[in-house]
């Protein structure tokens, strides 16, 4: 598709290039210098000429002397933007743990500019006028929308877990089933979290079959918790067999019969929704609340996963457990920002309005129906029908971010019928706002699941942008 004419010369146009030093005299891009400093003026001019090599070496004419400015204000602005950007997710991977996992709701952003604009009441009491606690701001909250007795924010699951852990059961067993040994991602494996946290690991069951009656054998004086771990990121299927919470919840009240053995009931759910995932065409995802009420003493999940707020650890249980939690030295470790809190809180307030499926982004994404996406796919195609050629096609958008395993949800794709669509995808993560697409049977496609109607334009400018440099 390239267009350039057979008539340049390399050999004269790279004798076009001026000198850095000539660019650098130039009136408009020495006066660059006063907005940016000297040394960034110098290593953009740099890098402009570096780029009219290469592009004269893949057979373009060097640039015309008014150009150049423009050129280089471009690298400028390229290296003054921030290595952490907002970004186009067009994968249909909602929750994309690369990608910044939850998108945060309006409320949730609204309530961190708000909030930290100024001095706030993190920890504050404003009717005592004295010391209160960053703890009291979300916990009745969570309390109500859970039925948990009380709970405490961290800064993710992983430290929820290792709290959990260091400070109920350092010295003492945590019983677990070999089937929920798991790798989490990012090198989270629970035996090593267990063994940091001062716990002692007891195995029992095998992979695929562990039975109520290897719990209750291995309970013993030495034994703190028995621990259900949410494969979150793989599926087991066949002769598959794992004790329900309840079960558990039922092995201990049992073995607390005995003086002396008082074990606790650990369930790190990882996601942990608090809505139902069944309305939606997806396999059940456990919900806290099934949890609390099971009667596990201590739940954990994450802040942004389904739940779709921001990055945070959340404990929910029973009110003796949490306090040890609260009170442990890790807790001031492991303890969340003001800016977290308040961006939970709006999240929970979602919840508790019940409006979480229209409010929050994640749900909102994952109830999005195929006919809406195919029309909004659709909508795309004919706004860069005459720029670039693409189809409309059947596919399959993901949960992601270990939560349901192999479900997918059915969605519409903008498949753009191009060559080289891994030169297309890296173009596209090179636009103003980056979009990351997915390359699926040779072609790049974009699914509408997860790029917001405020994202459309950008989507649509970086695509026909894409056409004018074919
Ligand atoms: C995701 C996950 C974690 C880790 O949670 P973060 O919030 O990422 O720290 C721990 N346990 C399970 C089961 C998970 O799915």
């Amino acid at each position: 598709m390239t267009t350039s004419p057979p008539s340049i010369d390399p050999t004269l146009e790279y004798r076009k290039l001026p000198a850095v030093d000539a660019l650098l005299h130039l009136p408009q891009i020495e006066d660059l210098a006063a907005t940016h400093g000297g040394d960034a003026l110098i290593d953009a001019v740099r890098e402009a000429v570096d780029r009219a090599r290469q592009q004269i070496r893949v057979g373009k004419p060097a640039p015309q002397l008014a150009d150049w400015l423009g050129r280089v204000a471009q690298i400028l602005a390229e290296r003054e933007q921030p290595t952490l950007r907002l970004l186009i997710n067009a994968t249909g991977v909602i929750i994309h743990t690369n990608l910044g996992r939850a998108p945060l709701s309006l409320a949730a952003r609204r309530a961190v500019e708000g909030l930290t604009a100024g001095y706030n009441n993190l920890e504050y009491d404003l009717a005592a006028g004295g010391r209160g606690s960053r703890y009291d701001h979300t916990r009745a909250l969570l309390c109500e929308l859970t039925g948990a007795e009380d709970a405490l924010i961290v800064n993710n699951n992983a430290s929820a877990v290792y709290l959990v852990l260091a400070a109920l059961c350092a010295g003492r067993d945590v019983i677990i089933s070999r089937g929920e040994l798991v790798e989490i991602g990012g090198g989270f494996r629970i035996p090593d979290v267990l063994r940091q946290s001062g716990a002692r690991l007891v195995e029992v069951g095998t992979t695929n079959r562990t039975h109520p009656a290897d719990f209750e054998d291995a309970i013993g004086s030495t034994t703190a918790a028995l621990m259900r771990v949410h494969a979150s990121n793989f599926r087991q299927i066949g002769f598959v067999t794992m004790p329900s919470l309840a079960q558990l919840v039922e092995i201990a009240r049992r073995a607390a019969e005995i003086p002396n053995i008082h074990p606790l009931v650990i369930d790190d759910l990882g996601s942990g929704t608090l809505l139902d995932t069944t309305p939606f065409g997806l396999a059940a995802e456990p919900t806290v609340q099934q949890s609390v009420a099971a009667g596990a003493d201590l739940i954990t999940f994450s802040g942004d996963k389904l739940l779709g707020g921001p990055q945070a650890g959340l404990i929910v249980g029973t009110r003796g457990s949490v306090a040890i939690l609260r009170r442990h030295p890790m807790a001031r470790a492991l303890r969340v920002d003001k800016m977290t809190l308040a961006a939970l809180d709006a999240t929970l307030r979602s919840y508790a309005r019940g409006r979480a499926v229209e409010e929050i982004p994640v749900w909102r994404m994952i109830a999005a129906t195929a006919e809406r996406l195919q029309a909004r796919a659709e909508h795309w195609r004919q706004r860069i029908a005459a720029s670039i050629p693409a189809t409309v096609i059947p596919g399959e958008s993901t949960v992601g971010g270990g939560s349901l395993p192999g479900e997918t949800l059915p969605t519409f794709l903008l498949a753009l019928d191009l060559p080289r669509p891994d030169l297309i995808a890296a173009q596209l993560r090179q636009a103003e706002i980056p979009v990351i697409c997915r390359i699926w049977q040779d072609r790049v496609v974009l699914d509408p699941r997860t790029v917001a109607s405020e994202e459309e334009d950008h989507l649509v400018n970086a695509l026909q942008k894409l056409a004018a440099e074919q």
